[in-house]
C-alpha cells in the first residue's frame, strides 16, 4: 500500500517564518486562507478589486494586489480559476518571484501541459486536496480534513517536499491523509476522474436514467426522485463504507438488480468509452480544446451550459427543491459544483 502520511509524521517548523501568499479567494482559495492562518501561519490573500476581495475583508484576512502578495510572500499558492492562471501567472506572479521562493498550485495542469513555464531559481510543488473547497473549509472547522496529494516538480531549495507537507498539514489534510504523487499522475486522474465519473459520468448517468423513465410514460417527478435526489443519501453510504456498506443497508432485491443490471448499463463498451476519454486527457487533446475554446470565449461551453440547464431534469427539480426547504440554497455557482 502507498504511504499514507498523517498529522504525527510531518515537521511544521519549515512553514512557519514563512509568508504565505494566496492567490485567488474561492473555493479553494478562502479555505486555504482560512485554514492556514487558524493554524498559525502567516497569509496573505492577493486578489483584484471585486467580490472575492469583500469577502477576504469581511473574514479578517489580510488582502492585497497579486503582485504586492507575491512580491511580500515566500510561499505563494496559485488558487486562480486554472483558465486564468497563464495570464495572471505572467502580469503579476512572475515579476515578483524572486530565487528561493515556492510556487504552488492545487492541480497540476497548467505546468504539466506547459501553460506556466516556471524559472529554474523557485521550488515548484502541488498540494491537490481531493475535494471540494467548501468541505476543505468546513471539515477542518469539525476537527476533521479533506485528504490531499502532494507533489514535487522542482526543488530548488532542497525543502519542497518538506514545505508541501507542512502546507498539507496547515490546511487540514494531514488528519486525513497526505500521499505522494506526480504532476503527470494527478492531473491526468483527476481530469479522468471528473470527467468519467465524478461530473461527467454521473451526471449522464442521471439524465439517461431520468430520459429513460419519462419517455416509457412515468411522472417525471418521480423520476427526478428516484435518478438524482436519491442518489445523494447511496453517496453518503459508499463514502462511509464502501460498496459492501450501500449494499448491506440496501434492500436484498435492490442489492440483487445491482448486480444483475449495473453491469448491463455500465459495460466493456461503456469501459473502452472511458479508455478514450483517459488517452485523450494523456495526449493533451483533451487539455488542447480546453485552452482553445477559452481563447475564443467560450462559444461551445456556453451553448451547452444553457442547453444542459433547460433540461426536463433541472426544470423539475428546481420545483421539487424549492418545496423542501431543509436543502440548503447554494447562494453561490461553486457550492453546488463538485469538481475537483
Ligand atoms: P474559483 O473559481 O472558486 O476561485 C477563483 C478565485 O480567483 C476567485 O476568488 C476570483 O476572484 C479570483 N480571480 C479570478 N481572476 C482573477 C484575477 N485576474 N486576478 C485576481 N484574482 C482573480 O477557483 P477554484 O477554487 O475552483 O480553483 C482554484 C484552483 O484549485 C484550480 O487550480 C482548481 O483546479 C483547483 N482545485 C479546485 C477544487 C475545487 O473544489 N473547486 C478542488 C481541487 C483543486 P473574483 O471574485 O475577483 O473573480
Ligand atoms: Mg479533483
Ligand atoms: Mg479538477
Amino acid at each position: 500500500m502507498a504511504k499514507v502520511l498523517y498529522n504525527g509524521d510531518i515537521q511544521e517548523e519549515v512553514l512557519q517564518g514563512k509568508k504565505i501568499a494566496i492567490i485567488g479567494y474561492g473555493s479553494q482559495g478562502h479555505a486555504h486562507a482560512l485554514n492556514l492562518k487558524e493554524s498559525g501561519f502567516d497569509v496573505v490573500v492577493g486578489l483584484r478589486p471585486g467580490k472575492s476581495w469583500d469577502k477576504a475583508v469581511e473574514d479578517g484576512v489580510q488582502v492585497t494586489t497579486v503582485a504586492e502578495a507575491t512580491a511580500q510572500a515566500d510561499v505563494v499558492m496559485v488558487l486562480l480559476p486554472d483558465e486564468l492562471q497563464p495570464k495572471v501567472y505572467e502580469e503579476s506572479i512572475k515579476p515578483n518571484l524572486k530565487a528561493g521562493d515556492a510556487l504552488v498550485f492545487a492541480h497540476g495542469f497548467n505546468i504539466h501541459f506547459n501553460q506556466i513555464v516556471p524559472p529554474a531559481d523557485v521550488d515548484v510543488f502541488l498540494v491537490a486536496p481531493k475535494g471540494p473547497g467548501h468541505l476543505v473549509r468546513r471539515t477542518f472547522t469539525e476537527g476533521a480534513g479533506v485528504p490531499a496529494l502532494y507533489a514535487v516538480y522542482q526543488d530548488y531549495t532542497g525543502q519542497a517536499k518538506d514545505l508541501a507537507l507542512a502546507y498539507a498539514k496547515g490546511i487540514g489534510s494531514a488528519r486525513a491523509g497526505v500521499l505522494q504523487t506526480s504532476f503527470q499522475e494527478e492531473t491526468e486522474t483527476d481530469l479522468f476522474g471528473e470527467q468519467a465519473v465524478l461530473c461527467g459520468g454521473t451526471t449522464a448517468l442521471i439524465k439517461a436514467g431520468f430520459e429513460t423513465l419519462v419517455e416509457a410514460g412515468y411522472q417525471p417527478e418521480v423520476a427526478y426522485f428516484e435518478c438524482l435526489h436519491e442518489l445523494k443519501l447511496i453517496v453518503d453510504l459508499l463514502y462511509e463504507g464502501g460498496l459492501e456498506y450501500m449494499r448491506y443497508s440496501i434492500s436484498d432485491t435492490a442489492q440483487w438488480g445491482d448486480f444483475v443490471s449495473g453491469p448491463r448499463v455500465v459495460n466493456e463498451e461503456t469501459k473502452a468509452r472511458m479508455k478514450e476519454v483517459l488517452k485523450d486527457i494523456q495526449t493533451g487533446a483533451f487539455a488542447k480544446g480546453w485552452i482553445l475554446e477559452n481563447q475564443a470565449n467560450r462559444p461551445q461551453f456556453n451553448a451547452i451550459n444553457r442547453a444542459e440547464n433547460n433540461h426536463p431534469i433541472e426544470v423539475v427539480g428546481r420545483e421539487l427543491r424549492a418545496l423542501m426547504p431543509f436543502i440548503k440554497k447554494p447562494n453561490q455557482k461553486k457550492e453546488v459544483v463538485v469538481h475537483g
